[in-house]
């Protein structure tokens, strides 16, 4: 059963590494434009992607007539860097940001004028003004690094002090997960909309692996059946079609203001899942 109201959506790509790839993105982007998307977004510098890679398509979402959010990290950044990149993406017409610290390399050290997040969106907002309008990312079941769940949020929270408008959650199979941290928020008199991020489940290896590397819990429940899939794709999809529309009707019931997919550059589960909820 679907509910009548369609909720926003926002689509969530990587820069290709091929001309190959940014062909075929471009057709994935088209197929996902007739649900009109509120934006959508294009990872930086994750999996080795350059910055040129991100600006490139970029322009390519504006140039299509679609709102687009450029991801920005901060890891090994100087001011000087940071204020020639927003400059660009401000000539470029770009008025979305996804401001993040981005992964560390292994054994990277304190390093670059930016610590965390916060420490960009400040530096943004002082910059900047209300030019962008700024996402950060939000972790219901906690990031990986932090000290401890209260840390974490402390550190949530530091970022939309210091001027984020909104928040994307990583992705979760908990829906429970998400309405607490929500409901922290409200607790703690943070207002911004936290708009979860919806992953698709198409393969098991794939979202095993990028579920320990990231953080996000897959229940047993859920790893138990995947499993015993083994290779029978077509029941993979079909299961995680049932499980992860599942989980976005409860977002919906539960009050969630939006939904952002991480498409994988792929549009035929994000579609079903649309499709699925009538979006
Ligand atoms: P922060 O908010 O800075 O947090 C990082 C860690 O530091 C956390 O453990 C936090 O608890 C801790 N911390 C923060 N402030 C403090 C403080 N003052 N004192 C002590 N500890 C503190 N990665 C990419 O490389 N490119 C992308 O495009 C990208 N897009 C993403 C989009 C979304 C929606 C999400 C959820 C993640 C994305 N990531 C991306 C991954 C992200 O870069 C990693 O999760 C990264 O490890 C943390 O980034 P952050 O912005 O959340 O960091």
């Amino acid at each position: 059963m679907t509910s009548a109201n369609p909720l926003p959506v926002s689509f969530e790509f990587f820069p290709p590494k091929t001309p190959e790839g940014v062909a075929k993105l471009r057709t994935v982007r088209q197929a996902l434009y007739a649900r009109r998307p509120q934006f959508c977004s294009v990872t930086y510098g994750a999996g080795g992607s350059t910055q040129q890679g991100t600006f490139g398509a970029v322009a390519e979402i504006l140039a299509e007539g679609v709102d687009a959010a450029s991801h920005f990290s901060c890891i090994g950044a100087t001011r000087e860097s940071v204020r020639a990149q927003l400059a660009e993406l401000r000539a470029m017409g770009v008025r979305r940001l996804v401001a993040l610290r981005g992964d560390l390399p292994s054994g990277y050290g304190a390093g670059g004028a930016f610590q965390y997040a916060s420490d960009l969106v400040a530096f943004i907002r002082a910059e900047t003004g209300d030019a962008f309008h700024i996402e950060v990312a939000a972790y219901p079941e906690v990031h990986p690094q932090a000290r401890s769940p209260e840390a974490d949020f402390a550190a949530f929270a530091a970022k939309a002090r210091a001027g984020a408008d909104g928040a994307i959650t990583q992705y979760f199979y908990n829906a429970d997960a998400f309405f607490r941290f929500r409901d922290e928020c409200q607790r703690q008199g943070l207002d911004l909309p936290i708009v979860p991020g919806i992953m698709p489940i198409t393969s098991s290896t794939q979202l095993m692996r990028f579920s320990d590397a990231c953080g996000a819990e897959i229940p047993r429940w859920i790893r138990l059946r995947l499993q015993a899939f083994g290779d029978d794709t077509a029941a993979i999809k079909a299961f995680g079609l049932d499980v992860v529309a599942g989980l976005c009707e409860r977002l919906r019931a539960g009050g969630a203001p939006a939904l952002h997919f991480y498409t994988m550059n792929q549009s035929a589960a994000t579609l079903a899942l649309c499709d699925r909820l009538g979006l």
